[in-house]
């Protein structure tokens, strides 16, 4: 008989969207450094920031959703009490140059 290992209660869509919403969030983050940093500033920046949250915004509500609807993923989440890391939302990087 094979063992069973924990790997496998770990829901691989689950893993595949978690990937996607933090490379989004890497890419959003890493840009809006660079833009600060360098003080870049105009509409194509402004423009590029937006997009890049919004394919964050995007992989993390498809990761949520699954979330909501995944059965083993709420086995394997609701045995740990996870706040919703929501903050990330409400505490985008605004200080941008106007
Ligand atoms: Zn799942």
């Amino acid at each position: 008989m094979d063992e069973l290992t924990l790997d496998a209660a770990i829901c691989s869509d689950y893993e595949r969207l978690l990937k996607e919403s933090q490379r989004g969030l890497v890419a959003w983050r890493e840009r809006s450094e660079e833009v600060s940093r360098f003080g870049l500033q105009g509409k194509i920046i402004g423009d590029e920031l937006q997009k890049l949250q919004a394919v964050y915004a995007t992989a993390y509500h498809r990761l949520e959703q699954h979330g909501k609807t995944c059965l083993l993923c709420q086995f394997t989440i609701g045995l740990e009490e996870v706040d919703p890391p929501t903050s990330v939302f409400i505490s985008p990087r605004r200080e941008l140059p106007a």
